[in-house]
């Protein structure tokens, strides 16, 4: 597996190679924003481990013209701060996850297997469902004519479902789909993220769009009419 470290800590960028090394991965290191993205663009890797704060170019502007480009390698971002603001960017402008510095070894381990697991994001494409379209690219979703404006789990969750309209999903697939690697989810919390996005979703139309089934998980109604 082929990783890019962009890390402009040279002490840190050395540290991470090495450990990264050690668990078999062939790791290159861009010191700063340009180079980064330039071997990004220029070179096929498994994964990007992205600093935010680089000199030249940030990890912000990286991961956009990155996405931009089409290029859809899985993206970690290493953020110093942990201001949601700029988390909630950096998945906005298509990063697939983040970390806070300083993470532990072991943490970061677990994200990029979980990340590679998933593998590069599929090709862009608009799903719909009824009254909903999600565009996974630009992460927005429209009610109708509507924007609904969600969280990045609400979001996920509601991809996850749109992905298999139709389909009664298991509560554990979803939250393994969802919430993935290494973290107690528990069943309640699966129940609020649902309540809360049918509350978004659904409002006072009367349409239900995400169903309860009993024993099993949650279903998205394909057609959405009544
Ligand atoms: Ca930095």
């Amino acid at each position: 597996m082929r990783l890019l470290l962009v890390e402009d800590e040279a002490r840190m960028a050395a540290l991470l190679k090495r450990g990264l090394a050690e668990e078999g991965y062939a790791v290159a290191v861009a010191g700063d924003g340009r180079s980064g993205l330039a071997m990004a663009q220029s070179s096929e890797f498994d994964l990007i481990l992205l600093d935010i704060m680089l000199p030249g170019i940030d990890g912000f502007t990286i991961a956009r013209r990155l996405r931009e480009g089409g290029i859809r390698t899985p993206i970690l971002m290493l953020t110093a701060r942990d201001a949601a603001p700029d988390v909630v960017r950096g998945l906005d402008l298509g990063a697939d996850d983040y970390l806070t510095k300083p993470f532990s070894f072991e943490v970061l381990l677990a994200r990029i297997r979980a990340l590679l697991r998933r593998g590069p994001a599929p090709h862009q494409v608009q799903l719909t469902a009824g009254p909903l379209r999600l565009d996974p690219a630009s992460h927005l979703v429209f009610r109708a004519a509507e924007q609904v404006s969600l969280t990045r789990t609400e979001f996920l969750l509601l991809e996850f479902l749109m992905r298999r309209a139709g389909q009664a999903v298991p509560r554990a697939t979803l939250i393994e789909g969802v919430w993935g690697y290494d973290r107690d989810v528990e069943s309640n919390t699966l129940d609020a993220f649902i309540r809360r996005l049918r509350s978004k979703l659904e409002g006072d139309s009367g349409t239900k769009l995400i169903h309860t089934v009993r024993g099993v998980g949650y279903l998205l109604r394909a057609g959405g009419e009544e």
